[in-house]
């Protein structure tokens, strides 16, 4: 497919994961991507895998959480690629697994990166897009969203990204731009969640999987597909939308069924 011929996007949390994998599925398909983090050698790592697949990429580093850094950032992806077409708002973080261990710190480091963040990186593209008439937002929410499976602050601030997303569409729909959320299950990535779990129990994502009714855990991968076709052409009706994919885990609770089915 090459949906993003002549389209660039800007992806943030772009040198890991989901980031990652998004960065190389859009560009895979034509997009020009500028590849934000907040560390540039990941970054970097992922510009030369799409500059070898002959696409064309830059590395740029910002910390998102900060205001005038994230106005750069856009100022300096569009000075390389040109106007911006698509903003993935990816980049996001969590450490505090339960309220008691919610201190007021991580409450404000979860709903900076979270939410705060993502109106950040918005604002920052918007007048460009509302200039132009035209741009797609994508934004990373997460099962936490939407059901309680841990990790209070970020589940609370993933939750008001769903709200963030649906007031975008309505707002800015009128003015050509699209926003919308794809809401992960478990992925496998080396996330700072994933990686200290994994340390305590290997077999993690193997016990997980009992969970999701399609038998396993997701793969960035299966994520940046989602991201693909939301911000591409195909999705030109779908605006305000949650796209959650979670191999089924929140339809219903199978574990549950299986248990009073006897
Ligand atoms: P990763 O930690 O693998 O990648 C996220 C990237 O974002 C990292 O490179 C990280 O840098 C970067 N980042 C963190 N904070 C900032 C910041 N302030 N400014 C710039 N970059 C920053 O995460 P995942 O790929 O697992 O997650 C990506 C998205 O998917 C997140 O929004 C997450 O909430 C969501 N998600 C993930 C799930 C999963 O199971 N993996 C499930 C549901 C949702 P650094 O490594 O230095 O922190």
């Amino acid at each position: 497919m090459s949906r993003f011929i002549a389209r660039t996007v800007l992806v943030t949390g772009g040198g890991r994961g989901i980031g990652r994998a998004t960065c190389l599925r859009l560009a895979s398909e034509g997009a020009a991507v500028a590849v934000a983090d907040r560390d540039i050698e990941p970054a970097r790592e992922v510009v030369k895998e799409i500059a070898a697949t002959g696409r064309t990429a830059v590395a740029l580093q910002a910390d998102v959480t900060q205001a005038q850094a994230v106005r750069t950032l856009v100022a300096d992806a569009e000075k390389a690629l040109g106007p911006l077409h698509i903003l993935v708002n990816n980049a996001a973080a969590t450490s505090a697994t339960t309220i008691e261990t919610t201190g007021e710190a991580d409450w404000d480091v979860e709903f900076d990166v979270t939410l705060r963040a993502a109106y950040l990186c918005m604002k920052a593209v918007l007048p460009g897009m509302v200039e132009r008439g035209k741009g797609t937002i994508v934004a990373i929410g997460s099962v936490n969203g939407r059901v309680y499976v841990g990790n209070p602050a970020y589940s609370a601030a993933k939750a008001g990204l769903v709200m963030w997303v649906k007031a975008m569409a309505v707002e800015y729909g009128p003015k050509g731009i699209r926003t919308n959320l794809v809401s992960p299950g478990s992925i496998r990535t080396e996330n700072r969640s994933w990686t200290e779990r994994m340390e305590r129990d290997p077999q993690i994502f193997e016990k997980l999987a009992r969970w999701y009714p399609v038998g396993r855990v997701g793969t960035p991968e299966d994520i940046a597909a989602a991201v693909a076709y939301l911000a591409s052409d195909d999705a030109s009706f779908v605006n305000g939308a949650e796209l959650v994919v979670d191999g089924g885990l929140t339809a219903g609770m199978g574990p549950f069924v299986q248990e009073i089915n006897g």
